[in-house]
């Protein structure tokens, strides 16, 4: 007998974090009634693709990475592999003193692994000379945070590469797609590989070199659907079909013996298992009653707002290079830019011919300056910024803001011990209620599938 037949399994949030976990529950666990509820008119959450002058240009997300397998393994299960789309442009730059300036080609998320890579003057010979060695610590890395000895990835690589390729390499390109601060970060939650490989005896730099050597320099980085990241939300949820409810808003989550009653604005609906995937902070509230502990850490955690402009030029008046993918703005240099994609050289499903369509990032956990500006008075200060870095003096033919407050969750030293904590007290308190989401494994699509997917399997535990 299936012991999974007449149970019922909530989903809160149908994001990509909720659709994957519903998906998984479906799939794996014939009879067993899953149901999605979403607060949203739409499902998707941060996931969003409309039309852009006569283009499908995301909101939010744009593509996934590919050097990580979840993302990837969950479209060729939903029949989407053949239809995803490399980047046509695979480089990209950095404003550095005050012009753009090649990511050395080879380096792995902005360390480079090979200083005759570095362009003349992008760094101090004694941080070239540090390049062409191993990547031995400066002095033997403290003991860190936790049984994964997690330090920051400031400290990491200030003590085996130096200072400039920490705040001119490394921090630029991991800060611009965290919002964050690499002196904050977690290096274990963020880039496992840079800790395993500091902590070796080879030194950082020999490790990542072995590591990387086989590599294929042409396997794209990022995938994408040139209908737009909400292609894969529609394939889940056609898939998913009747189980996923929008306008459901969950306003409390409790116990009642041995179920548990999801309150809605319009009614209660009653489940054996509850998996939680809203933003941190709604989750902190949704289970306040069941688990106090846990919503206290949820509390903690601290998320940058950022907004994103798209905005279209006419080909006569920018031109941006072909090969080139767009470029980052490190902290410091008095923009309000933090990124510039370069949407139809990257992606050819964005390149009309007529126009140039770039998405413009702004915000980061340390600067909060956009938030705080009306639209017209945002897009006036990134014309500024675009005038300064690419020249454009022309006014955009569109252009189109969206907000992402509290959207991009940071990951401090010492968080995956204190969500392993979360998650135990989690059960220990309220068994058969399960938190997961972009401020677990990561913010990425792929860290987001395997959060689903994860709190998907221990449903399954559970349930037997
Ligand atoms: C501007 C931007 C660009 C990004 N670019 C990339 C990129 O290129 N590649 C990449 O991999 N990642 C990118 N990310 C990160 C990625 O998009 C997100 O981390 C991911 O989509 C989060 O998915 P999620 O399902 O965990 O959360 P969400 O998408 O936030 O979904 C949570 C859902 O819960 C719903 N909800 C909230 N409260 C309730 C409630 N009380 N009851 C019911 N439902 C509720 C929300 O409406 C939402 O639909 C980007 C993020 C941003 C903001």
């Amino acid at each position: 007998m299936n012991p999974t037949a007449g149970r019922h399994v909530v989903v809160v949030g149908a994001g990509i974090t909720g659709l994957s976990a519903a998906h998984r529950l479906m799939v794996d666990r014939p009879g067993l009634e899953v149901t999605v509820l979403e607060a949203a008119p739409a499902a998707g959450g941060r996931l969003v693709t409309t039309p852009f002058a006569g283009l499908p240009v995301d909101e939010g997300a744009d593509s996934f990475l590919m050097s990580v397998p979840w993302a990837a393994d969950l479209c060729t299960e939903l029949g989407l592999s053949d239809e995803l789309v490399a980047p046509s442009a695979r480089s990209a730059s950095l404003w550095l003193d005050e012009r753009l300036r090649p990511i050395p080609a080879g380096s792995v998320l902005g360390l480079p692994l090979d200083p005759a890579m570095v362009q003349p003057g992008l760094l101090p010979e004694a941080d070239l000379r540090r390049l062409a060695g191993p990547g031995l610590p400066e002095k033997r890395l403290p003991a860190g945070d936790g049984p994964a000895g997690d330090l920051s990835i400031g400290e990491v690589i200030r003590s085996c590469a130096g200072d400039a390729v920490l705040e001119r390499l490394v921090d630029p390109l991991l800060g611009g797609v965290n919002a964050g601060l690499a002196d904050e970060m977690s290096c274990a939650s963020m880039t496992p590989q840079f800790l395993r490989a500091a902590r070796s005896d080879d030194g950082l730099l020999a490790t990542l070199r072995i590591a990387t050597a086989g590599a294929d320099p042409a396997a794209p980085i990022f995938n994408a659907h040139p209908a737009g990241m909400a292609h894969l939300i529609e394939t889940l949820v056609e898939r998913l079909a009747h189980r996923v409810r929008t306008n459901q808003r969950v306003l409390s989550i409790t116990a009642d013996e041995n179920r548990w009653l999801i309150d809605l604005d319009n009614g209660t609906e009653t489940a054996d298992a509850v998996v939680v995937t809203t933003p941190a902070p709604v989750a902190a509230t949704l289970v306040k009653a069941a688990c106090p502990r846990a919503a206290t850490t949820l509390r903690g955690i601290r998320h940058a707002s950022v907004s994103l402009a798209a905005v279209a030029y006419r080909r006569s008046d920018l031109e941006v290079p072909a090969d080139q993918s767009g470029f980052l703005v490190p902290r410091g240099s008095d923009m309000l830019m933090t990124a510039c994609s370069f949407a139809g050289s990257k992606w050819s499903h964005l390149d009309d011919g007529e126009h140039t369509i770039l998405r413009v990032s702004a915000g980061r956990i340390d600067d909060d300056r956009s938030s705080h500006m009306d639209d017209d008075t945002l897009v006036t200060a990134l014309r500024r910024d675009l005038s300064t870095t690419l020249g454009v003096k022309a006014g955009p033919t569109a252009a189109r803001v969206t907000r992402w407050p509290d959207s991009l969750a940071q990951f401090p030293v010492g968080h995956r011990r204190q969500m392993a904590e979360m998650l135990l007290g989690l059960n220990q308190d309220a068994p058969g209620l399960f938190v997961t989401g972009s401020a677990h494994n990561g913010v990425g699509i792929p860290a987001c599938v395997r959060s689903g997917s994860d709190a998907a399997a221990a449903v399954s535990e559970l349930l037997g």
